[in-house]
């Protein structure tokens, strides 16, 4: 499909379907197959071997085995590359395992083990890159440390906007600048691609917590990377090899939930400008992080992110107590971690997603996130100002 050509909206509809048709079937087809009849041991064996490598199933072969292949899950992927602007794009069981391939295939067999970080990121990937777990080392920087802190060993820059939970937005554009030949991965979670294309401001890897606004009901927990066919190549070998796959039933639930992704963004962020409008003039509340009410120092808003998306985070005043007792009197909200869906969700960072981050960059005990869905406006507000 001739994607770039066609409006996003439009991509999110049709994507990722070029062989419905021929199979005789409008609605996506899921596949459950765990293994596949091999026509010949050579045939079976030569598409084992390219997949194994990081390759596509020969014709003559086929899938093989649902760990190295799966048409349910590759349709998704296909879809997903189209609206990142991206060759390939590689689904996994979550947004962690997501990170983790990425880590391993840009490390592995590169004689690179060093990893640049730009704080503030989500605390699964502060702590997995903090950890050490997979032999790397991490650095972590402010975006603009960039340039001083790459090594002769960097393998990966790892940066995050808008980041979670502070709402930061960082220059894309600059860090990929000041990375030279060294790949930046975008967490593009928060953004979404109707948001931002981290890709087109050069973007080697574009990941998402998929189990986020791509899913966008909170049923699903996935993750993909959506960049080049040889880093997808090297994704998909590490996939193959350590096994963090998607299943074929959350690659359906994700494809379809990308038909509506444009307008529940839009409609959600329509909610959440209203709503932080409102809360920056509640006394109860010391700061709205919102991009169009945070300070944007290199005007990145408009420029390399199309709209102010549908998080929010508030600093209540009366620090942790407050924060307490608003995300336990809120009844809209649910008081959860995760984002993106359809429900509005509120949660305490300092003390649950962020909690395995560092005391020195974990955030502040009197800040609550808010996940802002698609109720009506009126009734968020309501429901914030009775817990407020
Ligand atoms: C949730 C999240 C992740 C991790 O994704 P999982 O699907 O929970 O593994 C990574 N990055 C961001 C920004 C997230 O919000």
């Amino acid at each position: 499909m001739t994607s770039l050509r066609l409006q996003l909206d439009t991509v999110a509809v049709h994507a990722g379907r070029d062989d419905l048709a021929e199979l005789g079937v409008h609605a996506l087809p899921i596949d459950l197959s765990s293994t596949n009849p091999l026509p010949s041991i050579e045939a079976g064996g030569l598409s084992y071997e390219a997949m194994a490598s990081g390759g596509t199933p020969t014709a003559e072969g086929g899938a093989v085995y649902a760990r190295l292949w799966n048409p349910t899950v590759a349709r998704f992927e296909s879809a997903l590359a189209s609206l990142e602007h991206a060759e390939a794009a590689v689904a996994f069981g979550s947004g962690m395992a997501a990170m983790t391939a990425a880590i391993l295939a840009t490390t592995n067999g590169t004689g690179r083990r060093h990893v640049l970080a730009v704080r503030p990121l989500y605390g699964g990937t502060d702590h997995l890159l903090s950890s050490g777990l997979l032999g790397t080392e991490t650095t972590f920087c402010a975006s603009t440390e960039v340039a001083a802190s790459i090594r002769p060993d960097t393998a990966m820059v790892v940066l995050e906007t808008p980041a979670n939970p502070t709402l930061d937005l960082v220059d894309i554009r600059a860090v990929v600048e000041a990375a030279g030949d060294v790949p930046v991965l975008v967490d593009n979670t928060f953004a979404t691609p109707v948001l931002q294309n981290p890709v087109d401001l050069g973007a080697a890897m574009v990941l998402h917590s998929a189990t986020k606004y791509l899913g966008g009901h909170g049923d699903v927990i996935a993750g993909v990377i959506a960049c080049g066919d040889e880093l997808a190549a090297a994704l998909r070998r590490v996939r193959a090899v350590t096994g963090g796959l998607l299943h074929p039933l959350g690659a359906y639930l994700l494809h379809r939930g990308l038909t509506t992704l444009p307008i529940r963004v839009r409609a959600q962020q329509a909610n959440a400008q209203q709503i932080a409008a409102w809360l920056q003039t509640h006394p109860g509340v010391a700061r709205v992080h919102y991009p169009g009410i945070s300070e944007d120092p290199h005007g990145l808003l408009g420029r390399q992110m199309k709209g102010t998306g549908a998080m929010i985070a508030v600093d209540l005043r009366g620090g942790y107590e407050r924060a307490a007792h608003v995300t336990s009197a809120v009844r809209l909200f649910t008081h959860a971690v995760s984002l993106g869906g359809v429900d509005s969700l509120i949660q305490h960072p300092a003390a649950l997603t962020h909690r395995p981050v560092t005391p020195e960059a974990r955030p502040a005990e009197s800040l609550v996130r808010l996940s802002i869905g698609l109720e009506a406006p009126e009734d968020l507000i309501a429901d914030l100002d009775r817990a407020i």
